[in-house]
């Protein structure tokens, strides 16, 4: 068996796989495959509906907010929340936690005044910012909960008294949270939830409609909420695997259950690098992420043999991202106990053969 650490594209559980693999031949038992039906047909409009109620099951979501299905990426939402959301001569902060915020603020500069409201720049993003004063005027303050290249991670949402925008692409419904916090929630879904090709957009309705530019059909989210996420053909294979995936994680307990054993798994393996002279993590200890962690050799010269050894144990993927170095292990929530611990166990045993 293989432990797969990837970032993202991510693992998903081989029970998810099995049934979307089955679904591509033979959908429903319609003697025809999800892949070459039409997206009206009851069959699919059914799959997009239980997406749907299945996110607003799991993370209780209040129905002044609409769960959208788009494409495009996260990185599309990092203009398109500006663009339904602040005029030009308006402004916005931005929590600059490393890659992801810096390409936000960047798209959202194209559409209004984004300013940074706090950085961990000065640190390489080994911290979240805390003590940051909020400007009454921003149409909102948009923050990425997870920082899946730096490994820092929100451990409690800031309360401020203007709307809050989330990037959430790599931990939602990986522990429980307050949405109402937000305004708008964001995440592409190849990370936590699906495949590549689809974005789990939620929005507060009433925030819309305050721009006065005019915006696009397919980048405007009332055209989406409109049309139940079906305005014109949606990534229908990925939102059903999305679906298949969030099944999963209600039949494991929802998130409560989830939270848990994310907890336990991130516990696991931060002890390891924690109890190794030959590793370290530069994140702060509060902020570590569960999703993403990330650790850095402390002796030059053991790189390629930690990683063969890593590999020789099937542990696939733990690599750093390359603006970074080091490694990084993700460890999403389709990711076994098991598999986390044959890491950890070759941390340690690396350790006392090489330290
Ligand atoms: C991966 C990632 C993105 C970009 O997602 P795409 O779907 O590739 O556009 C944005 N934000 C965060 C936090 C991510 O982890």
């Amino acid at each position: 068996m293989k432990h797969n650490f990837y970032a993202g594209p991510a693992i998903l559980s081989k029970k998810v796989l099995t049934k979307a693999s089955e679904a591509a031949i033979n959908f429903n038992n319609s003697g025809l495959s999800i892949l070459e039906i039409s997206h009206r047909s009851k069959d699919f409009v059914e799959v997009m509906e239980k997406a749907e109620a299945l996110v607003c099951e799991l993370l209780q979501i209040s129905d002044d907010y609409k769960v959208l299905f788009l494409t495009g990426g996260a990185s599309s939402q990092f203009y398109m929340t500006a663009m339904n959301l602040l005029n030009e001569n308006e402004k916005a902060g931005y929590v600059d936690t490393g890659a992801w915020s810096t390409k936000a603020i960047k798209e959202a500069n194209l559409f209004g005044k984004a300013e940074v409201t706090a950085s961990s720049k000065d640190k390489n993003y080994s911290y979240i910012p805390k003590d940051y004063s909020v400007d009454p005027d921003y149409k909102y303050l948009h923050i990425t909960s997870n920082n899946t290249i730096f490994g820092t991670q929100y451990a409690s949402f800031p309360d401020i008294d203007v709307p809050m925008i989330g990037d959430m692409s790599s931990d939602i419904f990986s522990r429980s949270f307050d949405h109402r916090k937000f305004d708008v929630i964001y995440a592409g879904a190849q990370k936590n939830l699906g495949p590549a090709g689809v974005s789990l957009v939620i929005v507060k309705k009433n925030i819309l409609g305050r721009v006065q530019r005019e915006i696009p059909s397919m980048l405007n989210y009332q055209t989406h909420i409109d049309k139940n996420s079906s305005f014109n053909t949606p990534p229908v294979f990925p939102i059903y695997v999305s679906m298949l995936s969030l099944e999963w994680l209600k039949d494991f307990g929802g998130i409560p259950a989830i939270a848990q054993r994310n907890e336990e798994k991130a516990n696991l393996i931060y002890k390891a690098i924690d109890d190794s002279p030959l590793f370290e993590c530069p994140v702060s200890k509060e902020d570590r992420s569960k999703m993403n962690v990330v650790f850095m050799p402390t002796k030059e010269g053991i790189d390629d043999a930690f990683l063969k050894m890593a590999e020789s144990a099937n542990c696939i993927g733990i690599i750093g991202h390359r603006s970074v170095g080091g490694y990084r292990a993700s460890i999403y929530n389709a990711m076994p106990t098991e598999s986390v611990k044959v890491l950890a166990d070759v941390i340690n045993e690396f350790s006392q053969i090489h330290g």
